[in-house]
């Protein structure tokens, strides 16, 4: 996948691909609940939008859709080299359609009614690399946010943090490994519609605050500018 580069792209960790507007909601509000920020689409022409401007990590996919079947586009994923995580989610429990999923580069398959917290432990092992536990703890590498009281530690140990700077780390540790940009920053935590000048500024004395107070010291950096792009947290395997 390419990094973000528009500058209307928001970070989803998560697109869901559903017409049924219950399934969706119940999602969506579960996986928000979870300590993901989630996109939802009802066909296979959104969903195509979708994964251009707001690069998920991973896609739960319906296959009945209006404009067409499921597994049409999940073809159209792979054929493209998209390496990205399909779990796939249907009413249709014949063994037949679940060999096709699978063959087609699924890799996960729900039948529904499938149980929320069955669905949440697959998206979980499926992007197991940015870990979110329970409702409210972000963790990436040793590094913990607690999005409940706002605190933040490091290999155990507490950081202070003001509140403005535990804003932006939350925001990039929430996009599970996806880089965050200035004018995604602007927007989200400083919510600003445009980007000024002077944000360039006040954004990059945040990152140094935050790269002194969380990396310094540790020898493995977790702040990491993509020059062009924006930050990220190193979310790689140790
Ligand atoms: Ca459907």
């Amino acid at each position: 996948m390419s990094l973000p580069s528009s500058s209307e792209s928001v970070a989803a960790n998560v697109l869901v691909v559903e017409d049924d507007r219950r399934v969706t909601d119940g999602l969506v509000c579960g996986l928000t609940e979870a300590g993901f920020s989630v996109r939802a689409e009802a066909s296979i022409k959104a969903a195509r939008e979708a994964i251009a401007e707001a690069k998920p990590r991973l896609v739960i996919l319906d296959l009945g859709l209006p404009d067409g079947n499921g597994l049409t586009f999940l073809r159209e994923l792979r054929r493209f080299g998209e390496s990205l995580p399909v779990i796939v989610l249907t009413a249709r429990d014949s063994v037949e359609d679940r060999v096709e999923g699978l063959d087609e580069g699924a890799d996960d398959y729900l039948v529904k009614p499938f149980s929320f917290p069955e669905l949440l432990a697959r998206v979980r092992a499926r992007l197991r690399n940015v870990r979110v536990s329970g409702t409210e703890i972000l963790r990436v590498a040793d590094l913990e946010i607690n999005r409940l009281n706002r605190s933040v530690k490091r290999a155990g140990v507490n950081i202070e943090l003001t509140s403005k700077e535990f804003d932006v780390l939350a925001f990039i540790a929430q996009s599970a490994g996806h880089p965050v940009s200035r004018d995604m920053l602007t927007r989200e935590v400083w919510k600003l519609n445009n980007r000024v000048a002077l944000m360039d500024n006040v954004i990059d004395v945040h990152i140094s605050r935050l790269r002194e107070k969380i990396d310094h010291g540790h020898e493995r950096k977790l702040i990491r500018t993509i020059r062009g792009v924006g930050f990220v947290l190193d979310a790689s395997e140790a």
